[in-house]
């Protein structure tokens, strides 16, 4: 067996460590550029100790934007990009430290969609601190950006987009509203089952992932009704780091490869998307590897995530996805068609999905009928 797991980033986790922004910093420039989300009220203690520029991002980022901000970097001789915020912000700042000192044109870097052009240069430092627990962008070699003239959502992608720190603070995320920490808790939990089952899986990322599901099967429900639950807040922060640390080593699946074109042409969050796919995509790749694959070492996975949700040593695989189901219930995860998306816009959604680079990673290839019936559920 081989493999590779890399991550260069220094990671800082815990209550508190966001105080330390500024000194880590120091380290890196004096002039930063400061990447917020839409609500940079809610992070203002630490942004308010920088005279830095600021650029704020509301919605998922898309290639203006980045092009955006890194005219703004120029403009202003920026010389550090810093991003607090949920994953929007964190793949913005990702995206404009790496474009600012490789070109102009973020789509000559785009996968799938663009020219797919190698980030050659090293990019500006660029110090992640998320202030959501969800993505994992903050340990993350790609930025997800929506290209709205195609439709979709791809990837710019380089070793050399690790963030130089990730600063995980799990008080950053304790005035998050429910429905947010609902979607972006679900995007994390989606981002340990599919690397765990994924067919680049591998073992460092499967202690990774068995440790993250774990955390996220007891903390969900508790930081959904109570969004004051420390320990809850403190397990989520831990399983999103995880999943990111994931994602960046043994790829995504199905869920993730329908995320992609639905979030390039609709505006809905990436997690309430993940939400509402996950226990479909569960079920039919489970479904698909009774059918053909009965060998398949997912499958046993499959059986080992739903003993982890339910805590139950004799769960089977289809008892994860029951799980899942009621949760998703539970937290009020709306089905796709809530965010306007038509039912006859469904063929044209799989289509672009079966091309997406996660979906290269699911354990086995689903037809275009099953990915169909995927979309067709979740709708
Ligand atoms: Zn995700």
């Amino acid at each position: 067996m081989s493999f590779e797991f890399a991550t260069a980033t220094r990671i800082l986790f815990g209550e508190g460590t966001a105080a330390s922004l500024p000194e880590l910093a120091r380290a890196f420039g004096d002039h930063p550029l400061v990447v917020t989300g839409a609500s940079p009220e809610r992070v203002a203690s630490v942004v308010s100790t920088f005279s830095a520029e600021r650029f704020a991002v509301s919605g998922e980022p898309t290639v203006e934007l980045v092009r955006e901000g890194v005219r703004r970097v120029r403009r202003t001789n920026r010389d550090l990009v810093i991003s607090i915020g949920g994953g929007s912000a964190i793949d913005a700042g990702k995206a404009i430290a790496a474009i600012a000192t490789n070109g102009d044109e973020p789509l000559d870097f785009l996968e799938v969609v663009g020219k797919n052009r190698t980030i050659a240069n090293a990019p500006l430092p660029f110090i992640a601190v998320p202030t959501t627990a969800g993505t994992g962008s903050e340990v993350t070699r790609n930025a997800v950006l929506a290209s709205t003239e195609h439709g979709v959502k791809a990837s710019l992608r380089s070793p050399f987009m690790l963030p130089r720190i990730a600063l995980v603070d799990p008080q950053l995320t304790y005035g998050l509203p429910p429905a947010i920490t609902a979607f972006t808790g679900l995007d994390a939990l989606t981002q340990l089952i599919e690397p765990y089952v994924s067919a680049r899986a591998n073992p460092l990322v499967d202690g990774i992932c068995v440790e993250g599901i774990g955390l996220a099967a007891g903390a969900l429900r508790r930081v959904y009704h109570d969004g004051a639950d420390r320990a809850a807040r403190h397990d989520m922060a831990l399983a999103s780091l995880f999943g990111g640390l994931a994602l960046a080593n043994a790829g995504l699946g199905v869920v993730h490869g329908f995320a992609s074109p639905l979030g390039g042409s609709w505006n809905a969050p990436h997690g309430a998307l993940c939400a509402a796919l996950l226990p479909h995509g569960m079920a039919a790749n489970i479904a698909a590897l009774r059918a053909r694959a009965l060998q398949h070492p997912a499958l046993e996975r499959y059986s080992t995530i739903a003993r982890l949700l339910t805590g139950r040593s004799d769960a089977v695989a289809e008892d994860g996805v029951a799980w899942v189901r009621s949760l998703c219930a539970e937290l009020n995860i709306p089905p796709l068609r809530q965010w306007g998306i038509a039912e006859a816009d469904l063929p044209d959604v799989v289509e672009k999905a079966a091309q997406a680079s996660s979906m290269k990673a699911n354990p086995l290839q689903l037809t275009h009928e099953e990915l169909l019936a995927v979309a067709t559920a979740a709708w």
